[in-house]
């Protein structure tokens, strides 16, 4: 069994409009834009990566923003809900916030003995708000959004799966504890983790398969430490029949990916080396920085791209 997965990493998604997407999560949510690059495979995209302060692992979401991308269709084999955490007695501060900003989706519910807002991003995102008294993460603190309201980073993620069976296992291979079950939704628990700790499984046997578009998740990372770890983990995953790609160098930190039997991509990310490998830590994620090989063509680079500030 892996005993050396500390969380999630970091989620990544699909926006059909970068700007949009910026100020959502910069403005609405909060949080910091920590690192503003290109799709490394193809550099007329951004990535965007918005966290806290640092861009810790298990707090970091990040976009592909393709423009005029079509809105994916929820259903099963994907993420269908991100998770972030707030701080207890939160919720009705976000309520007023969205409402205000006309932010989609709204809607209370509790589960697993916390209380919940989720909303929709601008592509029809699915994402949460999950209220904990004992989240002692930092939070980034942006205009309008007080300490006792502002995200810790990512509370964990709910799956939407046909038949969560196969997914139990890998979980549990991972490290992963299964805790409650609260109707068609396991919990799992990983020890030992970042804060970012939960996996819940929804079992949605009737549900159609999603199409990925707009609003969608690409992929989910889960954090290890440093990229020997990432190697026993790679092994492990192999040596259980897993198809796992090679290190993959990230810039920001290292990655193997392999599906899963439920079709999620999940990838495996390092903490090491970090967002300020490239910039201080003052500046992360004010100018667009590019990976090596594209630095000869920044200005056809940057032309292509739309401004994300108005
Ligand atoms: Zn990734």
């Amino acid at each position: 069994m892996i005993k050396d997965i500390r969380g999630l990493h970091h989620v990544t998604s699909m926006a059909s409009d970068a700007r949009q997407n910026n100020r959502f999560f910069t403005d609405t949510l909060g949080l910091r834009r920590v690192k503003q690059t290109v799709n490394l495979d193809d550099p007329s995209v951004y990535h965007l990566y918005y966290g806290n302060e640092n861009g810790s692992a298990g707090t970091v979401m990040t976009y592909f923003p393709f423009p005029n991308m079509m809105l994916g269709r929820p259903g099963v084999g994907e993420v269908g809900e991100t998770q972030f955490s707030v701080p207890k007695g939160s919720l009705k501060f976000w309520q007023d916030r969205f409402t205000a900003q006309g932010v989609g989706g709204l809607e209370t519910d509790t589960a697993f003995g916390a209380n919940r807002l989720c909303f929709m991003g601008p592509d029809g995102d699915g994402l949460a708000l999950i209220e904990s008294a004992d989240d002692n993460r930092a939070p980034w603190l942006a205009d309008g959004i007080p300490d006792d309201a502002a995200i810790r980073g990512f509370a964990g993620a709910r799956f939407s799966l046909h038949d969560t069976a196969a997914t139990e296992e890998l979980l549990g291979f991972m490290g992963y504890q299964r805790a409650e079950k609260e109707g068609d939704v396991t919990r799992f628990i990983i020890p030992n983790g970042n804060g970012a700790d939960t996996i819940d499984l929804a079992a949605l046997p009737k549900t159609p398969f999603a199409r990925q578009g707009a609003g969608s998740v690409h992929h989910i990372a889960f954090a290890v430490d440093n990229r020997e770890k990432q190697l026993e983990v790679r092994k492990a995953l192999m040596d259980t029949g897993y198809q796992v790609t090679p290190v993959i160098d990230r810039d920001y930190f290292w990655a193997i990916y392999f599906r899963t039997p439920g079709g999620i991509l999940f990838e495996v990310a390092t903490n090491e080396p970090g967002f300020n490998r490239d910039e201080d830590t003052a500046h992360l994620g004010e100018t667009l920085k590019l990976p090596g090989r594209y630095e000869a063509f920044r200005d056809q680079i940057q032309a292509n791209l739309e401004p994300l500030a108005a």
